[in-house]
């Protein structure tokens, strides 16, 4: 893993937002911090980088909550589309700028899980990252939720990142979360432990896996990035929790 070349990281809602809804700046510079270490080529420099970074990030829903006069997360999906398509301006606008202070691009990419699995689709997207990844930017992709129907949404961007890692074939995908890993029971009870290693299925029979964030903005929980590491793994990619 450490000598993953082509990285796939994924950072939901509740990790890029703050308590009071909207984006947290410092949060998002904390996290491209690390990533433009190893992420894309600065200006004026010839060679391909070492890592390629295709960062998948939620957050469009969460950062538009405000800015439409919206309290909480609302239910229907045309609204969560809206707030998506306000706040997924926002979002990109805030990696633009933060990359930026590294002398890095960024391309937003948008899929829905259609653009998975219909080759041409499929093609195309794939193209489209390796030529992003070989000009020097950074794909930030996140789902398509202005167009996504419920029968074509990926869900979580848990499972869209497994599928991304499989698109581009990654080395490594990378589920960045509020919690410090995956743990056999409940991480505030008491008597749990952290797992370090999962080598197939059999290691998690007996572990009981929560879902939901506590922070209200994301959707995932442990439950979606285990299945997307289930996806990832299945295809050859292995998964840092
Ligand atoms: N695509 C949604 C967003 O950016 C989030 C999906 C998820 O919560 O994983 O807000």
């Amino acid at each position: 893993m450490t000598g993953a070349r082509r990285i796939v990281v994924k950072v939901g809602s509740s990790s890029l937002t703050t308590a009071a809804g909207g984006l947290d700046a410092d949060r998002v510079d904390a996290l491209v911090d690390v990533l433009a270490k190893h992420a894309g080529r600065a200006d004026g420099e010839a060679e391909r980088p070492v890592k390629e970074i295709v960062l998948v990030s939620s957050g469009a829903i969460a950062a538009g909550l405000a800015p439409l006069g919206l309290a909480r997360r609302p239910r229907d999906l045309a609204r969560q589309q809206a707030a998506a398509s306000v706040g997924q301006g926002l979002l990109v606008a805030r990696y633009t700028a933060s990359f930026a202070r590294y002398g890095r691009r960024v391309g937003q990419v948008l899929l829905t899980s259609d653009d998975t699995s219909r080759r041409a689709h499929y093609r195309n997207a794939y193209r489209t990252l390796e030529q992003l990844l070989a000009m020097g930017a950074v794909p930030v992709v996140n789902e398509n939720d202005t167009v996504a129907t419920e029968e074509i949404r990926f869900g979580d961007n848990d499972r869209l990142a497994a599928l991304v890692a499989h698109l581009v074939r990654a080395d490594l995908l990378v589920l960045l979360s509020d919690v410090d890993g995956l743990y056999d029971g409940d991480p505030t009870g008491p008597g749990t432990s952290r797992i370090t290693e999962v080598t197939g299925p059999r290691d998690l029979e007996d572990v009981e896996i929560g879902s939901a964030g506590r922070a209200g903005v994301g959707t995932g929980g442990m439950v979606t990035k285990v299945e997307a590491a289930r996806i990832a793994t299945a295809a050859g990619v292995p998964v840092v929790l």
